[in-house]
């Protein structure tokens, strides 16, 4: 039964789309708006040509999966889900029992998410996993490991533990996901339009000794979690550059991406985090 589960590890985007969709507020109507997307253009095209486009290696997440990519001017015709003035709160919910490395790890995540969107994030308290349905788990046998259907997270936790003035929700945990049946774990999974993501510490360990380098277990939370939170501001994989919207197959792959983003995927996130000033300004 294992042999059907791909080896493949994911970290991707997933759009359910079971059920209704909320439709963002912003729209390119505010005063100035064009000249600013004009602006973010301009930068993007100036600094193309220091960017080498992107090599996919074998066994890379572009060597097994089909992508189109996303411009800065596909993103804005997207209508993207933005911060917007009763909306403006970064989540961090811990879900389960971590050690002291791992909650130094998240306060660290939420810090630098701070920092890069200018909007105030705050981190809960960890909660318990719940009562997790027979349908959403797993439990893969040779590694005695109990994996969670990332849609428990998505579709049954998080719209229930989402506050009114959430921007985004991501939840952290330490047990191991995986996003459907075929898949043999995931690193992290984000809507798009529904504002949660979750990501997980698990895949992280040395498989060997079971233990982290806390050095790449702070370089691939932030990787993961600002890679996911871009996903819940509507940013897709990107496939043009090595970049941080890049979807990774395997953890060296995760570990060659960088934390920053290309042009196309700089100008989405500098149009966001303008968004979020904007509203942060006006509280
Ligand atoms: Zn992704
Ligand atoms: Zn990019």
């Amino acid at each position: 039964m294992l042999k059907a589960i791909s080896a493949a590890v994911v970290l991707t985007v997933i759009i359910t789309g079971c059920t209704a969709v909320e439709p963002p507020k912003n729209t390119a109507a505010d005063t100035g708006q064009e000249e600013k997307l004009e602006s973010l253009r301009k930068q993007r095209d100036a600094v193309v040509k220091f960017f080498e486009p992107m090599r996919v290696r074998p066994g890379d997440w572009l060597d097994t999966q089909r992508e189109q990519g996303e411009t800065f001017e596909e993103y804005i015709s997207a209508n993207p889900t933005l911060p917007i003035d009763d909306r403006w709160t970064i989540y961090i919910q811990p879900i389960g029992r971590f050690n002291s490395e791992q909650l130094a790890v998240i306060d660290k995540v939420a810090e630098y998410m701070r920092a890069f969107y200018s909007l105030p994030v705050r981190l809960n308290s960890a909660k318990p996993l719940g009562e997790v349905p027979f349908d959403k788990k797993r439990l893969i046998k040779y590694r005695n490991n109990l994996q969670i259907n990332t849609s428990y997270f998505l579709d049954d936790l998080l719209p229930k533990l989402l506050p009114n003035d959430a921007a985004a929700l991501i939840a952290f945990t330490n047990y191991d996901l995986y996003p459907e049946p075929t898949r043999a774990f995931v690193f992290g999974q984000a809507s798009l339009t529904k504002r949660t993501g979750v990501w997980s510490f698990y895949q992280f360990a040395d498989p060997k000794t079971g233990r982290y380098d806390p050095k790449l277990m702070l370089e691939r939370s932030l990787k993961i979690a600002m890679h996911e939170t871009g996903h819940m501001f509507s940013m897709k994989h990107c496939t043009k550059y090595e970049c941080l919207m890049s979807g990774t197959n395997h953890l060296a792959e995760t570990d060659r991406r960088p934390l920053d983003n290309c042009p196309e995927c700089m100008a989405a996130s500098r149009h966001m985090v303008s968004r979020s000033s904007m509203v942060a300004s006006r509280s």
